[in-house]
């Protein structure tokens, strides 16, 4: 197999203190010469701007920092981080693919990033088109009719997709009273239960067949007169498509209920398949998994959400309309409309991403990129499958699309080495870890989605690295289990990492701790 050497990589480690640490009063990040005289010249001192009701009473508490010290100060943070840019990162269900400094560019235009969302529509017309033709796009893309941008997040659009399969049950079937339940497979990612359950509704839980799809038996005899619709993500959560699709909606429709598409990951289908002409009658997609915004870290998101014809009047308002003069305009008469689910009109800077991203692909590019994300993760899945300790479990001579989950229980029983070890050891190597202990229906499952945007010569060097921890979890486990060695930081205690009463989010919290701390002294 060809590829570089396998070689240890050594993150950079820095004792940074926290940016309030390094304030120092007096010192000023940035100078704008004769800006603030000429504003108090013309109209007064500044204060005079904002009025009385609505100043401050003390400037609010920011760190005073030289513009040298900030940059190193998020330098060294970000070396000592690991992103995309410094290596493959193969995040299952993430989609950490690399992003084109093109669409950041464009989203960093003046004319789109300087934009006010309080501005009359009529000197917005570019940013409005902007989004009226992406929603066509969308549309096009995933075969429905109509699209709104305004959720923030997959999450988010798929609450905004439930509130309207409860509208549509309101308005159009009358049945809302009695259809209170939403089927989920037990595969699905946690947040399609979590968003049925906060639009109202029952989750009912259909379990996965011996191949990992959905089992029609078991949906059969949950869909019936209470079923509000079902939420389906397609390539599933194992990576594997749902063959039987058109039946899985066949039922559910005639049982009067409707499909949610959890399009998250449109990575394996764009160009190939469209969730409209499966028979679904919503979906949402994350513009930023597939379609260009970095990520991690829970950063803006998007999560669009389209629907069929007859869903349309529940979009959320307002909605973008061009007139028949060709402009564009905002439009809130919607009586039916589930309302507005996001300030303004989403998070506006994902969006010309997005359409920088699809409009530089173009139909076949994006066809492409699907075709090569299928490619890539098969490749993955038929190397590492062959690993000594690790497997792919159900469904084994079915293709896998943009994913491929692996489970390490074989080399857990063999040695000792889990799923986590595994995953820690990664980073030595300079890889990130993939997606670990999810879908919860695989044992030991390593979650990987190398997306098109890794080489061949990248996808040989993760295969190779996990032979090597492989051959070094039969020889010397405790070397696997002691990893990571050359990261910035040692194994976390993933318990108090995660855990409210230690987990310090604020500048503020970190204070309360410390004089906690320091009143126990
Ligand atoms: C990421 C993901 C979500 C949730 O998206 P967020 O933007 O994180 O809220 C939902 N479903 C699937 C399948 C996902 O991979």
């Amino acid at each position: 197999m060809v590829g570089h050497t396998l070689d240890h990589v050594r993150q950079a480690k820095w004792d940074e203190p926290l940016i309030f640490e390094l304030h120092r009063p007096g010192i000023v990040g940035h100078l704008f010469p004769g800006a603030e005289a000429s504003i108090v010249s013309e109209v007064g001192p500044l204060d005079s701007l904002i009025p009385p009701e609505m100043r401050r009473s003390s400037p609010p508490a920011l760190p005073e920092v030289s513009e040298p010290r900030i940059v190193r100060h998020f330098t060294r943070l970000s070396q000592m981080n690991f992103s995309v840019t410094s290596g493959t990162y193969p995040l299952g269900s993430c989609t950490m693919k690399y992003n084109p400094a093109v669409d950041e560019f464009c989203a960093a235009l003046p004319g789109f990033a300087m934009l006010h969302p309080l501005q009359d529509p009529a000197t917005t017309q570019g940013a409005l088109e902007l989004m009226w033709e992406l929603e066509q796009w969308l549309a096009e893309i995933t075969g429905m009719d109509a699209v709104t941008l305004q959720p923030a997040a997959g999450a988010h659009g798929e609450w905004t997709g439930v509130m309207m399969v409860r509208a549509y049950h309101e308005h159009v079937t009358g049945e809302s009273g009695q259809r209170d339940e939403i089927l989920i497979p037990d595969s699905a990612h946690g947040t399609n239960p979590a968003s049925a359950a906060m639009a109202g509704y029952k989750v009912v839980v259909i379990p996965s067949s011996e191949e990992g799809l959905v089992d029609l038996d078991a949906l059969k005899s949950v869909a019936g007169p209470h079923t509000a619709g079902l939420m389906l993500t397609n390539p599933n959560t194992i990576g594997v498509f749902e063959k039987d699709i058109k039946e899985v909606a066949g039922v559910v429709h005639d049982a009067g209920g409707l499909l949610y598409y959890d399009g998250a990951n449109l990575n394996a289908i764009m160009g190939v398949v469209r969730p409209g002409d499966m028979g679904f009658d919503l979906v949402h997609i994350n513009l930023h998994k597939t379609m260009s915004t970095p990520h991690g870290g829970g950063g803006p998101g998007a999560g669009p959400v389209g629907v069929k014809e007859g869903l349309a009047e529940f979009l959320p308002v307002p909605r973008v309309t061009r007139r028949d003069d060709g402009t564009f305009d905002l439009d809130y008469d919607h009586p039916k409309s589930i309302g507005k689910v996001k300030s303004f009109y989403g998070n506006f800077g994902v969006l010309v991403r997005a359409y920088a991203y699809i409009y530089a692909l173009g139909g076949p590019g994006l066809k492409r990129t699907s075709e090569l994300a299928v490619l890539n993760a098969n490749y993955v899945a038929h190397h590492v499958s062959r690993i000594p300790g690790l497997s792919l479990p159900f469904s084994k001579d079915v293709p896998r699309m943009h994913e491929c989950v692996i489970s390490a229980s074989g080399l857990k029983e063999e040695t000792g080495v889990t799923a986590m070890d595994i995953a820690k050891r990664l980073l030595d190597f300079g890889v990130h870890a993939p997606t670990v202990y999810f879908p919860l229906i695989v044992d030991e499952a390593l979650m990987i989605e190398p997306t098109e945007s890794e080489t061949r010569e990248e996808l040989d060097y993760l295969i190779g690295v996990l032979q090597e921890i492989s051959r070094e979890a039969h020889e010397q486990p405790d070397v696997v289990r002691g990893a990571p060695y050359y990261a910035a930081i040692r194994r976390l205690d993933e318990y108090r990492a995660a855990h409210p009463k230690t987990l310090t989010l604020s500048w503020r919290a970190y204070r309360r701790q410390q004089e906690r701390a320091e009143g126990q002294d």
